[in-house]
């Protein structure tokens, strides 16, 4: 067995399709949006096709692709569609890998200038299967990238590398903008929710990101509605404070299928608010609590704010 395989198969879970059914439960009205049908929607699909491109928006069944691609805001999913670990939450398919795509980071630069975008997210599934994790790709992505599209800032939303020596420093020397690493949840629901990963391994992971580059940006997420309590909530923000992130965001679990983890609780907009207010005043620089909030939601605009933010404080 390679090197690779094993690598996989030790961080495999079982596959989702063994899951018990949970039904996924109707929505309250505040999750409802509209169905896409601008014609600036479908031209950011072409140039993705065109330039054979994953984007976590539809891979990830995200509610908000009508918004933003109708304002040509899409995230990018580097390293194939099949990621090696199986989380609970999560729509991709999970599997051994293909080979790197050795034209993708020309694609992604040339599909980000084709756009005109002034600011893109590049995320990938995860590939424990790499030496690297796939550090090398993804610096290549951020470089070439810069090369096409100058004025285009670049956000990178990263697996944990599996805490891989030298990983995060190679992604981190590419100069990324910002270095998003979402938590995705509280510690007590890791194993259920996101088995293959340590809520500690990710801390830490966004903490060094700041200790190697004091000017770069960092970011993380949690989803709630999993059946995390709200103290544990607290003590997130409390743990990536404490790690020196600036930037948190807090959206909806959505069940993509009725083989995904269920959503537990549907939380109120005015929860949304009480954790946004919670989170400001525990100094996060930006935060970012609605229903619908994605990591990579309106990430164009709160870039600029976070940025300006930053320029205020200094
Ligand atoms: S919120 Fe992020 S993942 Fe969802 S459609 Fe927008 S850019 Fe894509």
């Amino acid at each position: 067995m390679a090197d690779s395989e094993r690598s996989v198969r030790q961080w495999r879970h079982p596959e989702k399709r063994n899951r018990p059914d949970n039904p996924p439960r109707r929505k309250p009205p505040w999750i409802r949006v509209k169905a896409p049908n601008s014609p600036t929607y479908f031209e950011t699909r072409d140039i993705m096709r065109s330039h054979n491109l994953h984007t976590v928006c539809e891979e990830a069944a995200c509610p908000n692709i009508g918004e933003c691609w109708s304002q040509k805001h899409a995230t990018m999913m580097i390293m194939g569609d099949t990621c090696t670990r199986a989380c609970a939450f999560c729509n991709v398919k999970t599997g051994l890998p293909n080979r790197l795509d050795p034209d993708e980071p020309e694609n992604v630069a040339r599909a980000v200038k084709t756009l005109g975008l002034r600011h893109i997210v590049i995320t990938s599934v995860d590939r424990d299967d790499l030496d690297d994790g796939g550090a090398g790709h993804f610096a290549e992505v951020i470089t070439r990238t810069r090369a096409e599209a100058p004025n285009t800032t670049i956000e990178v939303l990263t697996p944990d590398f599996l805490g891989k020596d030298g990983a995060l420093e190679v992604v981190v020397a590419a100069r990324p903008d910002v270095f998003n690493h979402n938590l995705e949840t509280v510690p007590g629901l890791y194993p259920q929710v996101r088995p293959g990963a340590r809520y500690f391994t990710s801390l830490q992971l966004l903490a060094k990101a700041k200790e190697l580059d004091s000017g770069i940006f960092t970011k993380s997420g949690i989803m709630v509605g999993l059946g995390e309590d709200r103290q544990a909530v607290h003590q997130v923000m409390d743990d990536l404070r404490a790690a020196d992130v600036d930037f948190l965001t807090i959206g909806q679990y959505l069940q993509p299928t009725p083989k995904h983890h269920p959503v537990i609780d549907f939380i109120t907009p005015e929860q949304f608010a009480t954790y946004e207010q919670a989170a400001r005043g525990k100094g996060f620089l930006m935060v970012a609590a609605t229903p619908l909030t994605r990591s990579s939601y309106h990430a164009d605009r709160d870039f600029a704010a976070l940025r300006q933010r930053r320029r205020d404080l200094a």
